[in-house]
């Protein structure tokens, strides 16, 4: 196995931001989060065992399991690397591991309050836990709730922001630098201005700015193509924009555009890629709720 997200074949589902893939195996849940570093998988679930039981546990020929702990309420499991199984193996292991606890009636507990009682995963504010109803409730009351987005508001914030940034694009071209910096303020204005309209940034606003910004970038390339018309044929703007179809048909002209906008889409992700993520990451952050499945 090279990914987590092969374990959906065995029914699990994946949270690609945390990496990790959450499941039921015979009446049990489990949470499998893997660390890219050192390629390790590890299994875990909230369970009651007594020492009794645990080490019993940890006597049971678990093939692909290189380490079992158990410190209330944590279960917990690792595969030293993912690369040597795969996710017909990890099934087995769970299955396994839940038929024995079943038969020793071991009770899945909250990993909050330590009681037993059905449990869920839970986002809690971008972590995933097995949590019981009452103590969702308790945090979700606990944690501010999120103001709701203001999302028609909030779009002309970004277009705002998208033709500022075109703005600032074309002054850069002018001084004869296409530069990640102008990449940047582009998507950079797009978002705030999503931000500052709606009220927060949520996921929806974070991909229309990414889409508003790349189509604002060759807008502005066009823009500049028409300043290049009016200087070089002392035309007026809207006569330039009647020239540009023509200057397009150019082989010349189609390469430098070609150029332009292969440079100014390479500035943009590398003044952008670390602002996306974080957004990204501040985005998946948000909120707490219980993580459906079906
Ligand atoms: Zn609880």
């Amino acid at each position: 196995m090279k990914r987590i997200n092969e374990l959906t074949s065995i029914g699990f589902q994946i949270d690609q931001f945390n990496q990790s893939a959450y499941g039921k195996v015979a009446g049990y849940h489990y949470l499998l989060s893997y660390y890219k570093q050192n390629k390790r998988l590890v299994l875990s679930t909230s369970v009651s065992l007594t020492e009794e039981y645990h080490l019993a546990l940890m006597n049971l020929p678990l093939t692909y399991i290189d380490q079992l702990t158990y410190q209330k309420p944590i279960l917990q499991m690792v595969i030293q690397n993912i690369n040597k199984v795969n996710p017909q193996q990890i099934e087995q292991m769970l299955q396994m591991v839940s038929t024995f606890l079943s038969h020793w009636q071991v009770k899945e507990i909250c990993q909050y309050c330590q009681q037993e009682k059905n449990v869920h995963i839970c986002h809690m504010q971008g972590n995933i836990a097995l949590v019981c109803d009452d103590c969702l409730q308790q945090y979700q009351a606990s944690v501010p709730s999120l103001p709701k987005v203001k999302f028609g508001r909030g779009l002309i914030g970004l277009i705002l922001g998208a033709i500022v940034g075109m703005a600032a694009w074309v002054a850069f071209y002018q001084t004869g630098y296409i530069t990640v910096l102008g990449g940047f303020l582009m998507s950079f204005l797009a978002i705030k201005g999503y931000e500052k309209f709606a009220g927060r940034l949520d996921l929806r606003g974070l991909i229309l700015a990414i889409i508003v910004s790349v189509i604002m970038l060759a807008v502005a390339e066009m823009l500049c193509l028409d300043l290049e018309i009016i200087k070089a044929l002392d035309v007026d703007f809207e006569r330039a924009l009647d020239l540009l179809p023509r200057f397009l048909e150019e082989s010349e002209i189609q390469e430098a555009v070609a150029q332009d906008l292969a440079f100014g889409y390479i500035f943009m992700l590398i003044g952008s890629f670390s602002m996306y993520y974080q957004a990204y990451h501040q985005v998946k952050r948000q909120g707490v709720y219980e993580k459906k499945m079906d």
